[in-house]
């Protein structure tokens, strides 16, 4: 087995307390909710977040254009078949380039959940880029938010601001960090997501991504999940991360 840090081992062990007897073949509700899979109440002109993500984040749109930042919405909610057609198409991609399975979900998850698994299916979450000035081609990179980068205005903003409004950044910089690639763009409004973090962790995983037509499925051994849950699912910023309750 591999080393877990205290924190996982708490929210694993928290995580088990939690289960409750189940029909196995049907998934609750919330279940469906947080794997995409639901129909959730979503509030926003060219985006969908929750009501209360939406409420904050609208706040800090207006903050920020006041400051001159035109902030642009590139993604927020994101349904579960929304993350297969992305994750089949990436893995059909991959195939054909000669990559294996394994060399396959490693390339995908550099950047992309497997479906079910995405924090885009809470409605929480939202990747953002600035409006001006305009970037031709793949607006989300690194290097574009970085130094003299087109966006660098925007993440200087969202640094200094987006936490007073309840967002932050998710897949950080931080070097202890494991999991996906730093993504600049993406943030998640906290008071609602920390919430939905300790429900998805009372998930059976195993069995949201079990018969669901995602490429490579038959890779996602207990022993691969386990791995993704540790080092993607709460490879996030220490912020988002629950705090140990005595
Ligand atoms: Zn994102």
């Amino acid at each position: 087995m591999k080393t877990t840090t205290f924190l996982s081992l708490f929210l694993l062990l928290n995580s088990h307390l939690h289960l409750s007897a189940q029909e196995p073949s049907s998934l609750s509700s919330q279940t469906l909710l947080l794997t995409g899979q639901g129909s959730p109440v979503l509030i926003g002109d060219q985006y969908g977040l929750v009501k209360e993500a939406a409420v904050a984040f609208e706040k800090m749109t207006q903050a920020a254009a006041q400051d001159s930042i035109i902030i642009q919405v590139v993604s927020s909610y994101r349904s579960f078949d929304r993350q297969l057609a992305i994750w089949n198409r990436k893995f059909t991609k991959n195939e054909t380039l000669g990559l294996t399975p394994e060399q396959n979900i490693k390339k995908i998850t550099e950047y992309s959940t497997i479906p079910g698994t995405s924090r885009h299916h809470w409605g929480t979450d939202i990747d953002l880029i600035a409006v001006e000035p305009k970037v031709e081609g793949d607006v989300l990179l690194a290097r574009l938010f970085e130094n003299e980068g087109p966006y660098a205005a925007l993440k200087k903003w969202m640094d200094e601001h987006a936490n007073s409004f309840g967002f932050h950044l998710v897949y950080t910089k931080e070097e202890k960090r494991k999991g996906f690639q730093y993504e600049p763009w993406h943030y998640s409004y906290l008071p609602t997501s920390k919430k939905y973090l300790e429900w998805y962790l009372n998930l059976e995983l195993e069995s949201i991504l079990k018969n669901k037509n995602i490429l490579g499925e038959e890779y996602f051994t207990e022993e691969y999940i386990q791995h993704y849950l540790e080092e993607y699912i709460l490879g996030i910023s220490s912020e988002l991360l629950l705090q140990k309750k005595e």
